[in-house]
């Protein structure tokens, strides 16, 4: 994997910053109807820098598995095989001595078994399923136990080659509970009270029944010790995803050790079943500073200001236009208040606004040849760097067409467009659209860009309805209002609640327009949720974190497509 590397490219070359993979995770989920769901996805960090802009605003004076394998061997041990061999004897005819039918029942040894099985064994525990286990462990604990239980009833010289044998498959690491298999009280005498209970049963059938009763047991073994081992990595994973600075979500009810992995029991939220990850601490002492902490973590929104959001009213609905007051061209006369390079005149005895002046080149490299933002605009726009980078991944797929839901005042449109792609461009708020059409015209790009002024949620609806009206896009971006303040000051930023409209909602609103969606969150988003929107997207995700001048501003969440695609590297920690 390419963690630790600075600079990474995707299948379409270079990023315009550097970009680091941080971590790779896939984790197999239960959902609540008791399917199951997998979900692959990286942990990623762009390294965006806009000190230039910055300087230039600053005031004058400062500055698998072997399904087929374990069937062969189930079709080895089945009775049909032994049939053939079998002679109808049964155990209490003691013809066994004899013919020696506890030995003879048992099937063929050939050393090619051996090698098949060896060569599986990749690492301590590292088992992807019960079957995988099995394939390595079947022919040991079968054969060592019935060894155990009928070697009396073997001659000598069959008996030493049988523990020969099970020596030999022995797995290198077994699960603790067969490690002293002969000490495990469970399997002792496993099928022995057969031959009192059943006395007229034939060997294969005993040796059949063996077989059975043994795998029984071991799946059993099997999940606890799961259960055991996937709740450690859970909870190692947490804590690695919680020092890269992501808010990881995850509730102790949804860990394995709260559900027995064999019995289906009703929950409200997906349970994680399995879980692999590499996640490089090596990297964030790297690039987080010697002590392994993460570089600064910014609480608040995209802006560009250290201090918090300014505004109470930040994330508040629009308020409703009159439709009749709606003109949807800028008037430079008598819409001067939206020029944004008079807003330190403007806004001269509004601090909070200042602050942004002094940063202003960082939201629009041009907005002294003529970009309008109404107060807002200030404080929610994505600076220019930030969006340059999200544009930069999303259009080099193939994307030509891109929906950027919550427009605003057109930061994110702007740039997609100026990357090559048509941007539909929709906001329920017509002054902050007309912002965004006349902003779009300073950087040349306003013919790229179709502006709809209506609710997203409506767009969506009429599409859905209408296939005929639903134009054909290749990506959808979503910026929308992160729901008031309540998100700075909270530990975990919950999309449900926290966006507004829920932020939930948005996603299944985007995925009937297209698989392929960037979202753009608070830092603090939890994974969990982003993970669970993965499920419903039936796709791959990225969580890539926007360090801007070394300090995480945002999250980016790319599903579809848009993700990065890197192959699940084969171990976990
Ligand atoms: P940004 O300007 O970075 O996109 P904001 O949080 O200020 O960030 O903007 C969100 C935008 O989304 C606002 O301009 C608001 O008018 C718009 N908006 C909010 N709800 C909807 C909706 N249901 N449909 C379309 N636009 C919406």
């Amino acid at each position: 994997m390419a963690s630790s590397s600075e600079s990474v490219c995707d299948d379409q070359g270079d990023y315009q910053w550097p970009w680091c993979q941080m971590g790779h995770f896939g984790i197999n989920f239960i959902q609540t109807d008791g399917s199951k769901a997998y979900v692959e996805g990286d942990l990623s960090r762009a390294y965006i820098k806009d000190y230039e802009l910055l300087r230039a605003s600053k005031r004058p004076k400062d500055q698998k598995l072997a399904e087929e394998k374990i069937q062969e061997d189930l079709d080895e041990m089945s009775l049909k095989e032994v049939e053939s061999e079998a002679n109808g004897d049964t155990v209490d005819d003691k013809i066994l001595d004899e013919k020696d039918m506890a030995y003879e029942v048992l099937p063929k040894w050939t050393s090619d078994k051996k090698k098949g099985r060896k060569k599986k064994i990749k690492g301590r525990y590292n088992y992807r399923s019960f079957n995988e286990y099995w394939d390595v462990a079947s022919f040991y604990l079968t054969q060592m136990t019935w060894l155990n239980d009928f070697g009396d009833q073997m001659n000598e010289e069959n008996k030493e080659e049988l523990r020969k044998q099970c020596e030999e498959m022995k797995p290198v690491y077994p699960i603790e509970q067969h490690e002293n298999l002969l000490e495990n009280p469970d399997y002792q005498h496993v099928t022995k009270s057969m031959i009192e209970s059943k006395p007229g049963s034939t060997y294969e059938e005993i040796y059949s029944e063996h077989c059975e009763l043994i795998k029984k047991k071991s799946e059993i073994d099997y999940h606890a010790h799961q259960t055991k081992a996937v709740t450690r990595r859970c909870k190692d994973m947490i804590s690695r995803v919680k020092r890269l600075g992501y808010a990881p979500g995850f509730e102790e009810s949804q860990l394995p050790s709260f559900y027995d992995l064999s019995t289906e029991q009703k929950h409200d939220k997906p349970l994680i079943k399995e879980i692999r990850y590499t996640i490089d601490d090596a990297f964030s002492k790297k690039f987080c500073g010697a002590d392994g902490r993460d570089e600064k973590v910014e609480d608040s929104s995209a802006s560009t200001s250290d201090s918090t959001s300014p505004s109470d009213s930040q994330h508040e609905m629009p308020t409703p236009v009159n439709p009749s007051e709606i003109r949807f061209n800028f008037d430079p006369e008598t819409e001067q208040y939206l020029i944004a390079s008079n807003a330190e005149k403007l806004y001269a005895n509004d601090p909070e606004i200042s602050k942004y002046y002094y940063q202003r080149y960082r939201l629009f490299s041009r907005l002294d040849e003529g970009i309008i933002m109404d107060r807002e605009g200030w404080f929610s726009v994505t600076p220019e760097a930030i969006a340059e980078h999200i544009a930069d991944r999303v259009v080099r797929h193939n994307v030509s067409v891109v929906v950027d839901a919550f427009t605003g005042v057109g930061g994110n449109a702007i740039q997609f467009a100026l990357r090559g792609a048509h941007v539909i461009a929709i906001d329920m708020d017509p002054v902050r659209l007309k912002c965004a059409r006349e902003n779009a015209r300073v950087y040349g790009v306003a013919d790229y860009i179709d502006f709809i002024c209506a609710d997203f949620f409506d767009v969506a609806a009429t599409w859905a309805a209408d296939k005929k009206l639903a134009p054909k896009v290749d990506a959808v971006f979503l910026s929308p209002p992160w729901g008031g303040p309540s998100y700075l000051k909270a530990k975990e930023f919950d999309l449900a609640t926290g966006c507004c409209p829920n932020g939930v909602d948005i996603f299944d609103v985007s995925l009937k327009i297209s698989p392929n969606i960037a979202y753009f969150l608070p830092r603090n988003t939890k994974v969990s949720q982003l993970t669970e929107l993965a499920i419903k997207a039936k796709s791959r995700m990225e969580i890539e974190q926007s360090s801007l001048n070394s300090k995480i501003k945002t999250i980016t969440v790319y599903y579809g497509k848009l993700a990065y695609r890197e192959k699940m590297p084969a171990c976990d920690t």
